[in-house]
């Protein structure tokens, strides 16, 4: 059986695959959070590992006492994450932080050669032209755990011969699907925080409520697949039944379909290529009503925003994410509205113009900073 690291693991996919990792007897050797010691105190002592990582150095502090009966490593900041993912005896990382924050711990597990079981899309979405020729030169398989990528990525297994003419890519909608941009005027992050079909983390909840996530994943789909922007078709499928699809040059479309629980996501990526039997996540066909709409381009902006982003390469992806990000924590801390979201990318896509070289981390995380002050300034903050 292999054995794992795992970025982020007091988190929505952190936890969901400790829960994998648990029921199929996966070894978990070191893990990392930000600053929830409490849950990672139990984590560790749970699942006995060698080595655990709390980005806050106080924070540290106080875990390293509290484990002091233990042989637990305990170390903290980047420096940290970077050792949980290159940790010696991982065969696999899982990368469940949020956030572009990933993206140097990720280059790590990387260059130490482990399986990446990517789920921190934002690392994709800034640095896939780095990421991917990385992996090539190292010899890595990245494999997605993201729900709709897990799910191309299956049907893509399913005929190498024949190269996809399209990559459909569903979307739930999210809460506020169907309304328009005056009612959207008045929501408040109670009912962006209410997604329909998934329980995740805060940041992606917002993304999928604004269509962000639709947009990020469009980016992440285009580096894990190597396809053209243009070949991915967002479709949006309230039921998250149907995970995603891919169709070829005679017509024909194969879909992969399963209950909405990143559960069964997580367990592919950390068994592949394997197919594990589990209990309780059948998806029956009876009595469901599958549903398809187009997108509402117009309204939920920040699609279109990441798609533009894409094109226009180099650091603009990682200016739409930095602006994007820092947004979304203006929201969740009730310093701007919803509609503003959208609003602050455009503004920083418009307005920014990176001249760094894009193929160095370094760029990428200085523009990510610059344009993180930028929409800070925007506000007054
Ligand atoms: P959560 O917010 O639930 O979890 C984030 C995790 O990252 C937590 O463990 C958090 O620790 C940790 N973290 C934050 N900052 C740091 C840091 N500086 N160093 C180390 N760890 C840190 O997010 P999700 O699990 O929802 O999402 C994680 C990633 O997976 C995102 O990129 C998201 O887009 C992607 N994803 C998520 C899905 C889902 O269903 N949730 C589905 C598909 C993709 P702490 O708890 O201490 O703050
Ligand atoms: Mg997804």
């Amino acid at each position: 059986m292999k054995s794992i690291s795992i970025l982020g693991s007091t988190g929505s996919i952190g936890t969901q695959t400790l829960q994998v990792c648990e029921d199929l007897d996966i070894t978990v050797n070191a893990i990392s959070a930000g600053s929830n010691i409490d849950l990672l105190e139990k984590q560790a002592r749970k699942f006995c590992v060698k080595l655990v990582s709390v980005y806050d150095k106080n924070l540290a502090e106080q875990l390293k006492k509290r484990l002091s009966d233990t042989d637990i490593e305990v170390l903290s900041g980047e420096e940290g994450n970077v050792a949980v993912a290159k940790y010696a005896h991982s065969q696999i990382v899982v990368t469940a932080m949020s956030g572009m924050i990933g993206l140097v711990p990720t280059v790590a597990a990387i260059e130490a050669g482990k399986t990446i079981a990517l789920a921190n899309k934002e690392t994709l979405v800034c640095a896939g032209h780095i990421i991917t020729k990385l992996a090539k030169q190292y010899g890595v398989d990245i494999l997605p755990v993201d729900s709709e990528h897990s799910a191309i990525f299956q049907c893509l297994n399913s005929d190498k011969q024949n190269k996809p003419k399209k990559i459909i890519l569903t979307a739930s909608g999210g809460p506020f699907f169907s309304m328009d941009n005056k009612a959207l005027e008045n929501v408040t992050k109670a009912d962006a925080l209410k997604h329909p079909n998934w329980s995740m983390g805060a940041k992606i909840t917002i993304d999928s409520a604004t269509l962000m996530n639709k947009g990020l994943e469009v980016i992440e789909a285009k580096w894990l697949f190597d396809v053209d922007i243009d070949s991915i078709e967002v479709v949006v499928h309230r039921e998250s039944i149907i995970h995603s699809a891919v169709e070829f040059d005679d017509d024909s479309i194969i879909a992969q379909m399963g209950v909405p629980q990143m559960y069964l996501p997580i367990k592919y990526a950390l068994t592949y290529p394997n197919r594990i039997a589990s209990s309780n996540h059948r998806l029956s066909f009876f009595n469901k009503t599958l549903t398809f709409f187009e997108p509402d381009r117009t309204t939920f902006k920040c699609l279109d925003l990441a798609v533009k982003a894409s094109k226009l390469g180099g650091l603009y992806p990682t200016v739409m994410n930095a602006a994007n990000e820092q947004a979304v924590e203006l929201f969740l801390n009730d310093k701007i509205k919803f509609t503003y979201i959208a609003k602050i990318i455009e503004n920083a896509l418009d307005n920014i113009s990176p001249k760094y070289d894009p193929d160095l981390i370094e760029s990428i995380i200085l523009t990510d900073r610059l344009t993180r002050q930028y929409v800070l300034s925007l506000i007054g903050e």
